[in-house]
């Protein structure tokens, strides 16, 4: 069975590559009917942040990717006791990674070194006036395992000097690394909490992984890895190195290309089937030129074989046109979704902003979205366009005005405009009849359709650029249609 997990640090909010990253381990867990482990690697504390793991398990959660228990008593029992179902944390396991390193050490895979941080630095400092990379010269793999018990000493990996360790990447093909350039790398650290290379062997090899799936940038780390399999005479699992994400610059993505973190594309009105499937795209192809897919289609289609080696570059564009297209096809085939959706959306945002006032979702109708469902690349959008169906703004009198034309022509279209609108039945305010009499209006007083139609589509509107008249008439009905005009009528007269 195909084994697979996701393991961050929790060092702040997860970036769209850690979110990509779990996507692809959890499309290929899912894709081969195998299982998905979250483990948080949280035994570097100088560097976690409060609050991480929760947003890290939000935007999981935002985007549908699910995860699995472990079938395995250690772990259930730590799962027991955690507030986080099935999260497994590396800082409940520290004993177990000593004593790992331990035994290493007794096997002859590791040594304790007992060196001071003032002879490390020296010899730092020496190797950089050399020009040479700085890694630990070995000084102390000689000593007993009785230095044990020294304070402040620490456990190295024995790396094998003069030989070189290959594997297969499953995305890159064969990676060969020469073994005198990989450090004497530190398992456990002074202060006794294992580093990231222990802690994250042992448990890939406990929780039974498969399939190492990861960024990159972990492809230095994994010959000491595969060293540490090695004398541990573990299997060693498979490898797939995702390619790294970069902006359209070929930059390194960074916040200067705009969002990086998963929960912001949420809060700036991104839809997760959006963003999901276009960090679907993000490194991987289909194999031809489609590119909306469902999650179920991801989950069938998805393999590694289809992973890219060279870079993916994230463009915010794409991804916006492919959250219209996911916006329109929900209007289209299930508008109350949209709606939710859209009252979640405003709810969410209700603090933050003045455009979205308290107890205004409720007016979100189907007659409302139809207005600008077409224009709509972002949840974000709906309200600013919608925006004068909800409240008629404090516009300037002098907008009222078409063109070239007067304050008295204004005021005669208008007045006129009134005394028909009053005459159609509630009823027969739709778009089609009510075009349809004021085409006749038009007719009738022998003026142009913008004498007529632009001071009452900025009276029904309040704005300079809007929906057309009709349309926002139908949606504001008869009433509400009428008593703007007033207002516009008012205004007019008071220039
Ligand atoms: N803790 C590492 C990270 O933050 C995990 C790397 C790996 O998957 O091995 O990404």
């Amino acid at each position: 069975m195909v084994i697979t997990r996701f393991a961050p640090s929790p060092t702040g909010d997860p970036h769209i590559g850690n979110i990509r990253t779990a996507l692809f381990a959890w499309l290929f867990a899912r894709s081969n009917a195998g299982k998905f482990y979250v483990r948080i690697e949280d035994t570097d504390k100088t560097r976690e942040v409060p609050g991480s793991v929760e947003t890290i398990l939000e935007s999981l959660e935002w985007l549908g990717i699910d995860y699995d228990s472990i079938q395995n008593s250690q772990f259930s029992i730590q799962n027991e006791n955690s507030k986080f179902k099935n999260v497994y944390f590396q800082s409940h396991r520290l004993a177990v990674y000593k004593q790992y390193a331990e035994d290493l050490v007794k096997r002859g895979g590791a040594y304790v070194c007992a060196c001071s941080p003032k002879r490390l630095q020296k010899l730092r400092e020496q190797q950089q006036k050399e020009g040479k990379a700085s890694m630990y010269d070995g000084h102390c793999r000689q000593i007993e395992s009785s230095k044990f018990l020294i304070q402040n000493s620490v456990i190295r990996l024995k790396v094998s000097r003069d030989e070189s360790t290959v594997f297969n990447d499953l995305i890159r093909g064969t990676v060969t690394f020469e073994n005198n350039l990989i450090d004497d790398q530190v398992l456990i650290k002074s202060d006794g909490y294992p580093t990231y290379h222990l802690a994250n062997v042992v448990d890939d090899h406990e929780m039974g992984i498969t399939h190492v799936v990861r960024g990159e940038d972990w492809l230095p780390s994994t010959p000491k890895h595969i060293l540490l399999y090695r004398f541990f005479g573990w299997d060693i699992p498979l490898f797939a190195h995702l390619p790294m994400i970069l902006g359209k610059d070929k930059a390194k993505l960074s916040k200067r290309h705009g969002a990086v973190s998963v929960l912001e594309y949420k809060s700036q009105g991104y839809l997760k089937e959006a963003l999901r499937n276009y960090l679907a795209l993000l490194g991987w192809n289909p194999g031809d030129d489609r590119e909306i897919f469902s999650n179920e289609e991801l989950v069938k289609q998805f393999s590694l074989e289809r992973v890219q080696k060279s870079p993916a570059i994230f463009d915010n564009e794409k991804l916006e046109w492919i959250n219209g297209i996911y916006i329109r096809d929900m209007a289209k085939r299930n508008p109350d979704e949209l709606i939710r959706r859209l009252s979640e959306y405003s709810a969410m945002n209700q603090n933050k902003s003045p455009l979205f006032p308290k107890n205004q979702q409720q007016k979100i109708t189907p007659q409302v979205l139809n207005l600008v469902a077409d224009r709509l690349k972002k949840l974000s959008e709906f309200l600013p366009l919608t925006q004068c169906i909800y409240q008629l703004s404090n516009y300037d009198s002098s907008l009222l005005i078409f063109k070239n034309s007067s304050s008295k022509k204004a005021q005669e279209a208008l007045t006129h405009s009134l005394e028909l609108l009053r005459t159609i039945p509630t009823l027969q305010f739709t778009e089609d009849r009510l075009q349809h009499y004021f085409n006749h209006l038009i007719a009738q007083q022998g003026c142009t359709v913008g004498e007529v139609l632009h001071p009452l589509r900025v009276a029904v509107t309040g704005l300079r650029n809007s929906p057309g008249p009709f349309e926002t008439m139908a949606v504001l009905k008869k009433k509400e249609t009428v008593s703007r005009v007033k207002v516009a009528l008012e205004k007019i007269g008071n220039l």
